[in-house]
């Protein structure tokens, strides 16, 4: 009997937790008080927050998680406590791999999309913790240079969901050996908060007479330096309204600042060479970003590693990379990408990171050439060929089936929140639009675009197709439906045939046939190789469709190669043509 009635209650446990749907409430606003206690890697949070229910049935729970190294100290609505169990909940979401979720019982039902304001507090300490990547397998060593989040005397950064759970989140586990799990539970997670407002006031606890630490969260913090207030220690606030897909962050570090509007730039004594590479590159990359996006008026800010292998991490307009090395490449890719942020502002994950990559890559072709920038763009390709790949084989079996309605696989770059994705693949979107549509043409859409023109109410959701097709005077329909409003993988080119012929005259000709054996139609470029030279030509080849075209040469032919890498293809051994001789 008593077996029974314990059995009896562990099953009535479990029964409640799985009920749980805690993916119900969104945190639409967050208003947070952070004090920093880097002596004791401590963090001490309270302030409000408002949750909103997103799902269709009422609810009375509430789940609000934190990282598991943080303890919750007190969760009221309307000035009272209200009952809560607190408990650990295994989730990679975190850097720690678990989360310290509170069951919060609300004081009344809260319907569909009502909302409840909580007070809450919390603290405990932000170590250097790479347990969600060494039990997976990942070597400490190599773990430690991308799980850098900590806070610590000498050097803090802390980066938000998706890293530290350092504000309060609502989310399903997430499984970092279970594919793509976490990266999903992770996307749907910014995805539902995109729209909400941050708004975080961090603070230093206790005077250090022989520091003067510098505060950052933003770009665009607004904040007392640490040298004026000393006595009061050192205070900044920030404001990211609407989060989009910001990942909120903090940091501080003994910053030498060698700031120059609009850059804020930020490094730890001993890299001031690394430093001024930023510096000498401002001017050029301002010129550059100029006259393609408009002048960048808002600040940006790169901001130092006290690791140099820390990898480079970009939360909004801050940039957090190592000046360790003195690369002046990187440095003027970095300040481009984040001036691009400035000059063109966008609620649009593809417009404003996808631009912002693509400008990266422009810029390797005035320093390099083309292919310096192509072979840029290739490192991108990387990135989603995976994805597409799944993509391409979900429509070969829904090919066959042709009954069953499309399973919508893959990623719409008009809605994705996967990184990968919005700026990767936006990035080669872009770049496929510039050589269709030319250089001028595009900078004449890239003048007329406004953010606000361009949001998620707008009445107009082709807004950017429209400008684009008004500037380039052709129809672009079919390109956006491959690319931006659904995700059909990537295109497969192949030379189908090839036909040599002369005039009467002695004039040669290739007639040429493209086959695309992919669900992405594109506009590619071919080159014919021939005695003492090469022709390129650029074709459209639709999905799976072929197109054929003729060409004059002045010698006979020898081979086609089709694709310089500007178009991301599923598979690029099948893009070599040999001619031979008749
Ligand atoms: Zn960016």
């Amino acid at each position: 009997m008593k077996l029974l009635g314990w059995l009896g209650l562990l099953f009535g446990l479990t029964a409640s937790a799985a009920a749980i749907n805690r993916e119900a409430f969104t945190v639409t606003r967050y208003d947070l008080e952070v004090r920093l206690e880097p002596e004791q890697q401590r963090l001490g949070a309270r302030g409000k927050i408002t949750l909103r229910n997103d799902s269709a049935q009422p609810q009375k729970i509430a789940t609000l998680q934190i990282s598991s190294s943080l303890n919750w100290r007190a969760i009221r609505v309307d000035g009272k406590a209200v009952q809560y169990v607190s408990q650990t909940y295994i989730s990679d979401i975190d850097h720690t791999g678990a989360l310290s979720e509170a069951i919060v019982t609300l004081p009344a039902e809260i319907k569909p999309k009502d909302s409840v304001e909580l007070e809450i507090g919390y603290e405990g300490v932000i170590a250097l913790d790479t347990t969600r990547l060494t039990r997976i397998g990942v070597p400490d060593e190599i773990a430690k240079h991308s799980s850098w989040d900590q806070i610590s005397p000498s050097f803090t950064a802390v980066r938000g969901a998706g890293y530290v759970a350092w504000y309060p989140i609502t989310t399903e586990s997430a499984d970092f050996s279970e594919g793509n799990s976490l990266f999903e539970v992770v996307d749907r997670w910014k995805a539902r908060e995109a729209g909400s407002e941050f708004d975080l006031a961090l603070s230093l606890l206790g005077e250090r007479a022989d520091a003067s630490p510098t505060l950052l969260c933003s770009a665009e913090a607004q904040g007392s330096s640490a040298e004026a207030e000393k006595n009061r220690g050192a205070r900044v606030k920030c404001r990211w309204n609407p989060l989009g897909t910001v990942t909120p962050t903090f940091a501080m570090a003994e910053y030498v600042d060698q700031s120059n509007a609009p850059l804020k730039l930020f490094s730890l004594p001993g890299h001031e060479a690394g430093a001024a590479k930023y510096s000498h590159a401002l001017e050029p990359a301002t010129k550059f970003v100029s006259e393609w996006f408009g002048q960048p008026s808002a600040p940006i800010a790169i901001a130092d590693f006290a690791d140099p292998h820390a990898a480079p991490f970009e939360s909004g307009t801050l940039l957090m990379a190592s000046m360790a090395a003195e690369d002046t490449k990187l440095a003027g890719i970095n300040l481009v990408h984040e001036l691009v942020h400035s000059a063109l502002p966008s609620s649009r994950p593809w417009v404003y990171e996808g631009l912002a990559h693509f400008a990266e890559a422009m810029y390797r072709q005035e320093q390099g050439g083309r292919q310096a920038a192509l072979d840029f763009l290739g490192l991108h390709r990387a990135a989603f060929l995976d994805s597409e790949k799944e993509v391409l084989a979900a429509s070969q079996k829904n090919a066959g089936e042709k009954e069953v309605v499309q399973k919508s696989v893959g990623q719409p770059l008009a809605t994705t929140f996967d990184e990968t994705y919005y700026r990767s693949k936006a990035a080669y979107v872009w770049w496929m639009l510039r050589d269709m549509i030319g250089d001028d043409a595009l900078k004449q859409v890239i003048r007329k675009y406004r953010a606000e023109d361009d949001n998620n109410n707008n009445k107009d959701p082709r807004y950017v197709e429209h400008l684009i097709e008004a500037a380039a005077k052709r129809d672009l329909g079919w390109f956006f439906d491959d690319w931006v409003y659904q995700d059909r993988g990537l295109p497969d080119f192949h030379v189908q045939s090839v036909h040599p012929w002369k005039t009467e005259k002695g004039v040669q000709f290739l007639t040429v046939t493209l086959e695309n054996l992919g669900s992405a139609g594109a506009e590619v470029p071919f080159t014919i190789l021939f005695e003492g030279g090469e022709i390129t030509k650029r074709i459209e080849v639709r999905a799976k469709g072929t197109a054929t075209t003729r060409v004059e040469l002045p010698g006979m032919a020898s081979g086609i190669r089709v694709n310089d890498g500007s178009v991301p293809e599923s598979d690029l051994t099948n893009n070599v043509f040999k001619i031979s001789a008749p």
